[in-house]
């Protein structure tokens, strides 16, 4: 039994005797006074947006609160100030600022201790250039990325010069291998099969002493990470309390006119039929994240929303905050 599973055993009892005062509960999800380490959704949408270019009949044109950031979330550790970012996207502006009114920070450049970076698709690391020279121009901001990201970034403008004006100070990675943040805490790139034109694609495994989170809002094919990299969503499930997967597409049927068997990423629907068989425990740790413009899973009121929720599986949402571990004093 995990420390969360403990904590919201108590909780439950607490509820049924209605005791609040006699040992303290923590809230779940914690609050930043009762959390160490806590996780904070910042985006829910696919790259591009939401509403997207070109789309001027999106109703989020007229609806901000219908309007949805590109994938991206914060790491906070309250006991040391240090924030990360997981991914740079461009929206990263106004998530910077949700993140300052929500767990602000002085510690590092903009508040920030490092930014993790999955792969090189627009939405996931080109609002790196709002750290550069024509913006907040930052020195030696740890951005963290694998091998082949690390390299395309030191040798394309504009990025090559985040790298020369030492705006950015790169980090490698190695996958699998534990990048280490505090005591018990740790990052860890685990690689994913995507369309990997000018870098490697990566999904994060985030874990404290309490618990372990997955970030993996882009992937081809939840068969091709068991053929390719003989890592199944399911096994993963097994050991993580928390998994953001990848939602691009909520069924074959969100592009009308398009033979959608040729477009990558595992439809919301082939996710929770894979899961169909487990319990409600397990098929509760999943969020979906990473939300086309088509996908109805971007209105948390839409029937197909709903679906999601009464199949006993959760939905992303921006300013949504968990907490990995416990404050212990
Ligand atoms: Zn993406
Ligand atoms: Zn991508």
């Amino acid at each position: 039994v995990s420390l969360r599973h403990k904590i919201k055993l108590r909780a439950f009892i607490a509820s049924l005797f209605g005791i609040t005062a006699c040992s303290p509960v923590p809230e779940t999800p914690s609050s930043a006074a009762s959390c160490e380490v806590e996780f904070i959704v910042l985006g829910v949408g696919q790259d591009a947006g939401i509403p997207q270019i070109g789309n001027s009949d999106d109703p989020a044109w007229r609806n901000p609160a219908a309007a949805r950031f590109a994938s991206s979330a914060a790491l906070v550790d309250h006991t040391t100030g240090k924030r990360y970012l997981f991914e740079a996207t461009p929206d990263i502006r106004a998530q910077l600022k949700m993140l300052d009114d929500m767990a602000p920070s002085d510690v590092g450049p903009l508040g920030l201790s490092g930014i993790f970076l999955t792969h090189a698709h627009i939405g996931h690391y080109a609002g790196l250039m709002f750290v550069g020279h024509e913006s907040a121009s930052t020195r030696d901001l740890p951005v963290y990325a694998m091998p082949r990201m690390v390299n395309y970034l030191s040798s394309n403008g504009p990025w090559d010069q985040l790298v020369r004006y030492q705006n950015i100070s790169l980090q490698g990675m190695v996958a699998d291998q534990p990048v280490r943040l505090g005591e018990a805490l740790t990052v860890t790139p685990m690689k994913v099969p995507h369309r990997d034109e000018y870098s490697e694609t990566v999904g994060f495994r985030i874990e404290t002493a309490e618990s372990a989170l997955l970030f993996l809002p882009d992937i081809d094919s939840w068969a091709r990470w068991e053929t390719e990299y003989d890592t199944s969503i399911e096994t993963v499930a097994r050991d993580t309390d928390y998994l953001f997967v990848d939602a691009t597409f909520f069924d074959n049927n969100e592009l009308p006119g398009r033979d959608m068997s040729k477009i990558p990423h595992p439809r919301v629907t082939e996710t929770m039929e894979r899961f169909t068989e487990a319990p409600d425990d397990i098929k509760s740790r999943i969020h979906f994240i990473h939300f086309n413009h088509t996908n109805p899973l971007r209105d948390s009121t839409s029937a197909q929303s709903r679906l999601v929720r009464q199949n006993g599986f959760n939905i992303a949402a921006e300013g949504q905050r968990l907490c990995l571990a416990t404050r212990q004093d």
